[in-house]
């Protein structure tokens, strides 16, 4: 079993018992990268908490080699996750401007008004679909989360707390009728069970109706080695070629896709019935479908070479750490996101490098990161602190990072990303 291809708890087929593919159902026994064991990314430690032990779950994706689909196994149920989130998605103005420019683009394109029915699933505090009201169309936003779809409903975006699948499809067509435009952004990489979601809007959807769909692109986590974007939570990592697949066997047909800049580098698809041929597949879909072919997105050794780059890019991270160390600098980090949690605990990056890291979020202040318990504190911490390397974890971000700290110059301090590779900037 040394070919670089197989791992895990080695079943009598070769794969991990009993874990087979979430779309097509084929044994899983390709590993696409190993980060290890590593602990649910949101559970922030209070210091209170730390002289207990902490639960770590395998953090190992593979690839189906039939179907092509990235996955993790599944080890925290949706349930346990998205029934009381703390994520408003509203806090997050750019995010918000994202969706305001969605909802205008939609309208437009597919001509919605006061006689259209639009639907999110997951549509968190109904900071998209504001957007809709605003302009007098009728929505229903569909999300898990009691606590966050209160606060939908209290800025007036009707909203049902439930999560979504064949059963909430066939409720919602009764009590509610059929969307024309039906949508969903990053809940689909969080889905355990794929074919009950994707069947569930074949059936929701109206006979003339659009989904579209927004999620990040494989391609570009390979690309610039966004190894610290596969956490527990997120269950699916797709390829267009592999949506695309999933789509078509329950009936539905991708006409559009556009890449967007969010999160490291994200696809939004257009899908319709299939059975519609008023919308053309388009000619970005043929185009990001054989780019995608001719980087060997249908060969299984395109997905098993990640693993080793995995590997080197910690390595040289560590490189930077050690000879920083070496030399007496002091290192702190900047954020505590959830692909920070990944980075730190792969890489086994503690206090030994890292003092301290900020972030913003005061319910994250006065707490630890999980695993790696490396103390969180308020922004401030950096000015009295002087450090010599800020490491960026939330890189997405870098920009606006660099330019809120733009301060650190002043005692030479400079700002270093891991990702894809680490670089001081
Ligand atoms: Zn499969």
């Amino acid at each position: 079993m040394d070919d670089g291809l197989e791992g895990g708890t080695q079943g009598a087929d070769g794969g991990v018992r009993g874990f087979t593919c979430r779309f097509c159902g084929a044994p899983l026994v390709h590993s696409f990268v190993d980060l290890g064991m590593s602990p649910l990314c949101q559970t922030h430690i209070a210091s209170e908490q730390l002289h207990e032990m902490e639960p770590f779950f395998p953090l190992h994706a593979y690839v189906c080699n039939h179907c092509f689909l990235v996955q993790l196994q599944e080890f925290v149920s949706p349930q346990d996750i998205f029934t009381e989130y703390a994520y408003f998605s509203s806090y997050s103005t750019s995010w918000v401007d994202h969706a305001r420019r969605y909802a205008e683009m939609a309208c437009q394109r597919f001509s919605l008004g006061g006689r259209s029915k639009v639907m999110e699933i997951a549509s968190n505090d109904g900071y998209l679909l504001q957007h809709f009201v605003a302009r007098g169309v009728p929505v229903l936003g569909i999300e898990p989360a009691a606590n966050v779809a209160e606060v939908a409903i209290a800025k007036g975006v009707p909203t049902t707390s439930r999560f979504f699948g064949v059963a909430t499809a066939r409720a919602l067509c009764e009590e509610h009728g059929q969307p024309d435009l039906l949508l969903g952004n990053n809940v689909l990489a969080h889905v355990p069970d794929l074919n009950d979601f994707v069947g569930g809007m074949k059936i929701l959807l109206s006979p003339r109706g659009v989904i579209t769909m927004e999620f990040p692109h494989l391609q570009r986590l390979m690309a610039e080695n966004q190894f610290d974007t596969i956490y527990h939570e997120h269950f699916s990592y797709f390829s267009f070629v592999a949506v695309e697949r999933v789509f078509a066997h329950h009936g539905l047909t991708l006409f559009d896709v556009e890449e967007l800049p969010t999160h490291g580098g994200s696809l939004r698809i257009f899908a319709r019935h299939a059975e519609n041929d008023e919308l053309p597949v388009g000619e970005r879909v043929t185009a990001l479908r054989e780019r995608e072919i001719a980087d060997g997105f249908l060969t299984l050794e395109r997905y098993c070479a990640f693993g080793e780059q995995v590997k080197e890019t910690k390595r040289k991270l560590l490189a930077f750490l050690i000879d920083a160390k070496n030399r007496g600098k002091r290192v702190v980090g900047y954020g505590a996101p959830g692909k920070g949690n990944t980075l730190l605990n792969y890489c086994g990056i503690r206090t030994d490098f890292l003092d301290f890291t900020v972030d913003a979020n005061p319910y994250k202040q006065g707490k630890f990161t999980p695993g790696t318990r490396i103390p969180i504190l308020s922004p401030d911490a950096i000015r009295e602190a002087r450090p010599d390397y800020i490491l960026i974890l939330p890189w997405n971000l870098k920009d606006e990072i660099t330019a809120l700290g733009a301060y650190v110059a002043e005692w030479g301090g400079k700002f270093v990303v891991p990702i894809p590779e680490v670089k001081v900037v």
